[in-house]
């Protein structure tokens, strides 16, 4: 992953074949002391795990893909979980058919890249268990 800039209000990020989505943004954040953030990106994906949020398993079904997508649109958003940088983003890919598929990005291996603004955000933001849902959602502190 190469920082293209850097700047007090956000930073600008390309991921390389291989990377992957998650790990090297919660790394970067974690590494760069940030604790809350707001992103989009594009870019191609070669492998990757979405999900779809299941309020009856209060968890997700998840679906893998081992095949070369564009990343058409790629949003989300970074806060604390456990007191560490955790990622929580969705997006649409597009097939070679030019067919969109999407949903709750769990993993997502590059391909191309994948160029990324993250914008900073002041503070922290946190996450904690919901007991309806089954999932950490984003709470008032
Ligand atoms: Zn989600």
């Amino acid at each position: 992953m190469e920082i293209i800039r850097n700047t007090e209000q956000f930073v600008m990020l390309r991921l390389a074949y291989g990377e992957e989505l998650r790990e090297k943004l919660e790394n970067f954040c974690a590494e760069n002391g940030i604790k809350a953030a707001w992103f989009t990106g594009i870019g191609a994906t070669q492998k990757m795990e979405i999900g779809y949020a299941n309020l009856a398993k209060k968890g997700y079904d998840s679906t893998h893909f081992s095949e070369h997508m564009e990343i058409t649109s790629l949003v989300g958003n970074i806060s604390l979980k456990d007191s560490k940088p955790f990622m929580h983003a969705h997006g649409t890919f597009a097939r070679h058919s030019m067919e969109l598929i999407g949903g709750h990005i769990m993993t997502c291996i590059i391909s191309a890249t994948c160029e990324i603004k993250l914008e900073k955000l002041e503070d922290e933001l946190n996450r904690k268990h919901d007991e309806f849902t089954g999932l950490h959602l984003l709470c008032a502190e």
